[in-house]
């Protein structure tokens, strides 16, 4: 089986480099030949020796994410659907602003957490993505759009705090300043609530922002959203939040996805802000975008109005996330695996 380089960090490739016993600068520079050049050919990388080329590339693999279909929102967001070697397909999204040019990354082929809010979750699990199938979701849509990703969030299809160690290594690779050298600040891993996930989040020296899917002020209501809720529920979870706190001293960005009828009451709101207070922390509200047929409805603009503005004043900061990429399938919690 052929050794795939691009699973590799810096750290790594200087250890591959130091066993083929070739001269240590190598390893930034093929590294610079993949992640910055995108090579995908070890024959075309030009600063090592034809011989070494030649006998290289008979044992090394630079593997691509296929390019299966691409679709344009009007707001100028794109959804990519990938193909993976093994048949399977994930989705990433492009969202570009003024200001950000942002990727939604997905980190496993479907999602066993099945929350009922979302497509993927109605899907099922198939496995773990590897750490080049991550960092190559980013590589690829920026040689596609031409443009240079600023941020990258981990939300897309799959729990990235049940693949943490392939996200991690995924992340130093696009963090790398020799290769797309996105900063740390600038990447968001978000989880459904895996405490374990977070402990070991807390111990990492990556300054990475992290996202709480939260969506419900009481174990009853999360419960029905997030079967999740049960193993690790409320009260536990903040604890957990609150250890994280004390470590990293990062403010924490919670996710609402509000749902007509079943969270946007005026004591949803109230129980929200008192849940969240003894954490430095920003709440994001999603509006709920539709997956076809179900008992989840979006409120109408009136009540989603009334709803921030029930909650502005008693939590500590509350934004509207505006979902991009609805018409496409891209919005918040409509990613999934599937054929084109
Ligand atoms: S919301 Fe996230 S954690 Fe929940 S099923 Fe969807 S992908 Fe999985």
């Amino acid at each position: 089986m052929k050794v795939n380089l691009k699973n590799m960090t810096i750290e790594e490739l200087k250890q591959f480099c130091a066993g083929e016993s070739m001269e240590s600068y190598r390893a930034l520079q093929l590294y610079r030949w993949i992640w910055k050049k995108d090579i995908d050919n070890f024959l075309d990388i030009t600063t090592l020796s034809k011989k070494q080329r030649e006998e290289l590339e008979s044992r090394i693999a630079l593997p691509r994410l296929k390019v299966l279909e691409v679709l344009q929102a009007r707001d100028k967001t794109l959804k990519f659907l990938f193909g993976l070697p093994d048949g399977n397909t994930i989705e990433s999204v492009f969202i570009p602003t003024k200001r950000r040019k942002t990727i939604c990354v997905s980190t496993q082929v479907g999602c066993s957490l099945r929350c009922s809010f979302c497509m993927t979750g109605k899907t099922g699990f198939t496995r773990d993505l590897s750490v080049w199938e991550i960092a190559d979701q980013v590589r690829r849509v920026e040689s596609i759009v031409e443009k240079r990703i600023s941020n990258v969030v981990l939300m897309g299809i799959g729990e990235p705090l049940l693949n943490l160690k392939n996200v991690m290594k995924a992340i130093k690779i696009l963090n790398c300043e020799n290769g797309m050298n996105i900063g740390a600040r600038k990447i968001t891993i978000s989880t459904a609530g895996i405490i374990p996930g977070i402990i070991a989040l807390s111990q990492e020296s990556i300054q990475v922002k992290l996202a709480v899917s939260l969506n419900a002020a009481t174990d009853r209501k999360r419960e029905i959203l997030m079967p999740i809720n049960r193993k690790y529920n409320l009260g536990r979870l903040f604890e957990a939040l609150e250890d994280y706190y004390s470590l990293k001293g990062k403010r924490i960005t919670f996710e609402y996805v509000l749902i007509k009828g079943f969270n946007d009451s005026i004591s949803d709101a109230k129980r929200l802000a008192s849940i969240t207070e003894n954490i430095p922390c920003k709440i994001n509200i999603i509006p709920f975008n539709s997956i076809g047929p179900g008992k989840f409805k979006r409120p109408d603009p009136e009540r989603i109005k009334k709803f921030i503005n029930w909650l502005s004043p008693i939590a500590q900061a509350v934004s509207l996330r505006v979902s991009r990429g609805s018409a496409i399938g891209g919005a918040c919690g409509q990613l999934r695996a599937r054929k084109p």
